[in-house]
């Protein structure tokens, strides 16, 4: 039977389909959604030998689940990680690597161009309780290194970032980070294992919010971790079992069939972001545009080499300033306004005054997100379709 099979040696839209799935006595062919939230044992030596580890098995569904089983181990072989935790949000798996590496006194390294709630999340939250972050230039590899500390416990990033798309060289700063003894956390989020793999360029630990592209399709919040057996058994897994940011079942079973398409999904996805990128060049009234694939990015060659290909977010700035930015995104007639990204719809938003509105104008300068800054996820819509859309407002 095929569960058995070597799956590693196996194409990750391969795995992405096949693996996770155990099947039930029923003989179904499509992975159950197990709506149970505890499970009975045989006797209650069993029961015990269960709750003190000695025997494999599920307990309750804060633990473990089998829908949820199936695509953690799905999404672990896709990011080439031996372990995955899922999780019910992607904030909650960003919170509970903190939680469950960080202890009062320890000093964290981070990107300043992270997702707004990952940069609370380090310094409001962990701030409290006596951690202490650094924020550095995603793409200055000798800030990521002087920013280091004696009690340094992590380096985190997100690249490509948002909403400017600049590249982190994960490979230069895990061999940073493993030169003083820290691990480094990437947030997969943009890219996806489809287009990166973390893990096998020195990460320890990749995070992810399933909400994005692994949905793809707007319906479900979640998240996860991969990483090493050893972290995410010692480290993650009491945590999870004790926190409770559970990822649900259905949830899951969204998830799973989200992963069974994302290959397709993400080449779509990045085909249409090159097409729009290349035209935006061309338009009058827009400035600069801001993505990977083109030779005008900074770092196009670093892309290349890290990533399969582009990804699906363009940025541009537009001639003029705010006025000129919200009159092309109130124009359109079809995109979405909204912040959210990784959707089969495109969808369009003013990063200055939304996603990044309560950083300060000295703090948003420094990031160099301008207020004629546009930014589009980039949708499975027809290329033209969109193009024209955007047209009525440039
Ligand atoms: C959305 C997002 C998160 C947070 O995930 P949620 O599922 O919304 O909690 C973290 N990182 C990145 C890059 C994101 O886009």
């Amino acid at each position: 039977m095929s569960e058995d099979l070597d799956w590693q040696d196996y194409a990750i839209e391969t795995q992405a389909i096949r693996v996770g799935h155990k099947r039930t006595p029923e003989d179904e062919h499509s992975i159950p959604i197990f709506a149970t939230s505890s499970y009975v044992f045989e006797s209650a030596e069993q029961a015990s030998l269960r709750f003190t580890g000695k025997q494999p098995g599920n307990i309750y569904s804060r633990f473990t689940n089998p829908t949820v089983s199936a695509f953690q181990d799905r999404l672990a072989l896709m990011e080439q990680g031996e372990r995955c935790l899922a999780f019910a949000s992607g904030m909650a798996a960003i919170m509970a690597v903190g939680m469950a590496l960080l202890k009062s006194g320890d000093h964290v390294v981070c990107s300043r161009s992270v997702f707004g709630n990952t940069l609370l999340t380090f310094q409001t939250y962990f701030g409290k309780f006596g951690v202490t972050t650094d924020f550095v230039k995603l793409t200055d590899l000798a800030a990521w290194e002087a920013a280091i500390k004696p009690n340094t416990r992590f380096l985190f990033l997100e690249t490509p970032s948002n909403p400017l798309i600049e590249i982190g060289d994960i490979a230069a700063i895990a061999e940073i980070a493993h030169r003083h003894g820290c691990l480094l956390v990437v947030d997969n989020v943009f890219c996806t294992p489809v287009l990166q793999k973390p893990l096998t360029l020195g990460a320890d630990l990749v995070v992810h919010s399933t909400t994005k592209y692994i949905d793809g399709q707007g319906r479900c919040v979640g998240g996860a971790v991969v990483g090493s057996e050893a972290i995410i058994e010692k480290d993650l897994y009491p945590y999870l079992r004790t926190g409770g940011a559970t990822m649900s079942p259905f949830n899951a079973w969204v998830f799973l069939a989200g992963l069974e398409t994302l290959a397709l999904r993400m080449k779509a996805h990045c085909d249409n972001a090159f097409e729009l990128a290349k035209w935006l060049e061309q338009q009058p009234n827009v400035e600069k545009v801001h993505y990977p694939g083109l030779a005008s990015h900074a770092q196009h060659e670093l892309a290349k080499r890290q990533q399969s290909h582009f990804g699906g977010v363009v940025s541009f700035e537009l001639r003029g300033g705010k006025e000129q930015a919200w009159k092309l995104i109130d124009s359109t007639k079809m995109l979405s306004i909204t912040a959210n990204l990784g959707d089969v719809k495109t969808t369009i938003t003013h990063p200055a005054t939304t996603t990044h509105g309560r950083l300060t104008p000295e703090l948003r300068a420094e990031a160099g997100i301008k207020d004629s800054l546009v930014r589009i996820s980039v949708g499975l819509e027809n290329i033209e379709d969109i193009k024209n859309d955007l047209l009525n407002g440039l």
